[in-house]
């Protein structure tokens, strides 16, 4: 999950989309691949679940619903994806959106947060100030550390996927 700025989101969108097409029935039954799969969603949903606790969700869906330009996901942030970490959401069996919600915020909010399940580290480690504020130095380091491990996992399941693409060529 490297940041720059390539392709604007709708042409990534949808070359995850026809990667997926093309790819996906050989990409899910590669060995490994199914339980690197599983191991993710159980990272992102233990860290979901952590944030719910801490009130970080109940923070950013405030942010998400009310601040022009969703808090800090403004809309340069999508051009930062690349279409590896859309065709692992698409692994997840979570959508892809592709309609943005307000003009100047990134295509993937939506009404109460990300849209997305696999995310880029810049997005899964921000905290801002105001949330800082809120935990204690005990429930930061809670935080950090599962969002480091929604990192890893994701990092991994992302290192079979460019090698199984690689094998295929031109993606
Ligand atoms: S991290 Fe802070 S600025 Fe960003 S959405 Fe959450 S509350 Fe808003
Ligand atoms: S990908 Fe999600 S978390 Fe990152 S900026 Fe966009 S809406 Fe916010």
């Amino acid at each position: 999950m490297t940041a720059g700025h390539g392709p604007p989101v709708l042409e990534t969108i949808a070359r995850a989309r026809s990667i997926w097409d093309e790819h996906g029935g050989a990409i899910m039954s590669q060995p490994g691949i199914p339980e690197h799969v599983d191991e993710l969603r159980a990272a992102i949903r233990s860290n979901r679940a952590l944030m719910k606790r801490l009130q970080v969700v109940r923070c950013c869906s405030r942010c998400a619903s009310e601040k022009p330009g969703g808090g800090c996901c403004g809309a340069t942030i999508e051009n930062w994806y690349d279409h590896y970490i859309l065709v692992m959401n698409l692994m997840l069996g979570a959508e892809i959106p592709d309609e943005r919600i307000n003009e100047e915020s990134c295509i993937f909010l939506g009404p109460t947060g990300c849209r997305l399940m696999a995310r880029f580290h810049f997005c899964i480690n921000y905290l801002c100030q105001d949330i800082k504020n809120s935990l204690s130095q005990r429930q930061l380091e809670e935080l950090c550390a599962s969002n480091g491990h929604e990192i890893y996992r994701g990092w991994l399941l992302e290192n079979m996927l460019r090698e199984y693409l690689a094998s295929r060529a031109n993606h």
